[in-house]
């Protein structure tokens, strides 16, 4: 029997692995690879840490999926997304994830970060108050890069959160035509217009035309 290429997913958030596998197998060709986390590579110092320092979402996921690509040797799919928000000149951006400075359980850095979003924001006004959640997702084999693709959903923040579901910024970011928050949508009903859905439904047909 011919054997399944791998395809490594180079996250540590099951969720994010959870999606990916799910549109994989929208798209017919979950079953032609063999998925594998960051946790199937062999711990430190044998797989060095990936340091995100780019100033952009592209060269960050770029970065990552090379790297992992080139440590795990297979073919590696890489992301990196945040929050810009207009008012602040596209802020926090690729540090949505430690903008209040926090590391530690999650819950507590997101609520971190959204105070002090909300603390930024206090005197924009709400017409003033637009923003885009951003995703660049990345594909790589160990000696190339072979796509990045980015797409983004617009939105605007609200001044105090609403809804449980989701993650991060999710119950701050309002979206006009569904009258709710991202956390207040379904994960199905996220993933159609998130910006990271989308960008891995455009990416996954690129792999489906150009299998590598
Ligand atoms: P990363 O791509 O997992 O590194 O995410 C970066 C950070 O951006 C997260 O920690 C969140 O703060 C924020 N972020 C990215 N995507 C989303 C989303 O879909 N909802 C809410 N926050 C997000």
């Amino acid at each position: 029997m011919k054997q399944k290429q791998k395809l490594l997913i180079a996250t540590g958030n099951a969720g994010k692995i959870r999606e990916i596998e799910h549109e994989l197998d929208h798209a017919g060709i979950l079953n032609d690879f063999q998925l594998l986390g960051l946790k199937d590579l062999p711990p430190p110092p044998h797989t060095p840490d990936c340091i995100e320092d780019r100033p952009s979402f592209v060269g960050n996921a770029t970065k990552k999926a090379r790297h992992f690509a080139a440590v795990g040797n297979c073919l590696t799919l890489a992301d990196d997304s945040g929050l810009c928000a207009d008012a602040l000149n596209g802020a926090p951006g690729v540090y949505s994830a430690r903008y209040a400075g926090l590391t530690g359980p999650r819950e507590i850095v997101d609520q971190a970060n959204n105070a002090k979003l909300l603390k930024e924001l206090e005197n924009t006004p709400d017409d003033q108050r637009q923003a885009r959640f951003v995703c660049a997702a990345a594909l790589a084999l160990p000696t190339v890069d072979l796509v990045v693709i980015v797409d983004e959903v617009c939105g605007t923040l609200l001044r105090s959160p609403r809804g449980t579901n989701g993650f991060g910024y999710d119950p701050l970011f309002y979206l006009p035509q569904f009258h709710k928050t991202t956390a207040e949508l379904s994960m199905q009903e996220k993933s159609q217009i998130s910006h990271r859905g989308k960008a891995l439904r455009r990416l996954i047909a690129w792999l489906r035309e150009n299998r590598p």
